[in-house]
């Protein structure tokens, strides 16, 4: 690459098929046993080299710009890491809503880490991209890799599985925003409705039986978000109409997501969502996807 050239990758957001949480840890973290899913909703990390520092921009003002940044926190772990001394200017177009149970944060930094190992000739295989990648939050080492995936730990743990079969995905985010911190510190299993059966899941996945599949799935952190905002179990009841195959919070929210298997179906409900004078959420329609990123 040209100095000045301008390096872009696409940061893709993801769905949890399925969330159990096993116990709190000694270290305060949670264990989980989590499906996750990539989907084709995503951010784009344009990467331009800078002198010494690293630099943020977004037109999103949302998006925070100094070292709390994920995708900041990255670049600089990747210079300590091989004490390089170049810079970056890393500038984020937000597609991925923000704190709504998508993972924007860290498909950013994951996107920030393969691009940056290219960018600086860096080298380093995957596996510490991942090592390096899981010290800024459970969710980069999935997205570095991508698709439809197990996480266990803290949900650095990951077994790839078989691909869910290409679905589109409807996504409502509500206006509010949730804070994962919050959702787990608040989790009691004595209030889970349901609990997933992630074995028969993953069977489900190898016979590519999507009624085993969507039937065993729960997230168990509904009982905390729910409960605090019960617009969620609403949105939950009017995307759970007969075309939906599953209707699951993602994450810790407050995003609810419906699988749908044909493109017309979803359109449809999507444009009837989008008439109601009522309904004041953000909406997508995407397809889920075997990728993390794309450079
Ligand atoms: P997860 O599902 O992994 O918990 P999330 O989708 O709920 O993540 P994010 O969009 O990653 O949440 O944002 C969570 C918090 O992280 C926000 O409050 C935001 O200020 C901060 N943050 C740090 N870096 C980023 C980034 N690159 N993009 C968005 N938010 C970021």
């Amino acid at each position: 690459m040209q100095k000045n050239d301008i390096l872009s990758i696409k940061a893709y957001a993801k769905i949890n098929l399925a969330i159990d949480v096993i116990r709190k840890r000694p270290d305060n973290y949670h264990e989980v046993k989590m499906i996750m899913q990539s989907i084709d909703l995503f951010d784009i990390i344009n990467l331009k080299d800078y002198d010494n520092d690293i630099k943020i921009t977004s037109e999103n003002k949302d998006v925070p710009l100094d070292e709390t940044n994920l995708a900041y926190k990255a670049a600089q772990i990747l210079k300590e890491y091989t004490n390089i001394s170049q810079g970056v200017q890393i500038n984020i177009d937000k597609k991925i809503p923000i704190a709504a149970g998508l993972a924007g944060g860290s498909a950013d930094a994951a996107a920030v880490l393969i691009g940056l190992n290219k960018l600086w000739n860096l080298n380093l295989d995957l596996d510490i991209l991942m090592k390096l990648g899981a010290t800024l939050g459970s969710d980069v080492p999935f997205c570095l890799k991508g698709g439809t995936i197990l996480a266990t730990g803290r949900g650095e743990i990951l077994t790839p599985l078989n691909n869910l079969p290409d679905l589109f995905v409807i996504l409502v985010k509500p206006k509010f925003d949730v804070s994962t911190a919050w959702v787990y510190n608040n989790f009691a299993r004595n209030k889970v409705k349901k609990t997933p059966n992630i074995e028969n899941m993953i069977i489900g996945l190898k016979e590519n039986n999507i009624t085993k599949i969507v039937e065993n799935s729960a997230n168990v952190l509904e009982s905390v978000t729910i409960e605090k905002y019960p617009e969620i179990e609403k949105i939950k009841e009017i995307l759970n109409n007969e075309e939906s195959l599953l209707t699951l919070m993602s994450g810790s929210g407050p995003t609810v997501f419906a699988l749908i298997d044909n493109l017309a179906k979803a359109t449809a409900i999507v444009e009837q969502l989008k008439s109601k004078a009522d309904f004041n959420h953000e909406i997508f329609l995407v397809k889920t996807t075997k990728r993390g990123y794309f450079i």
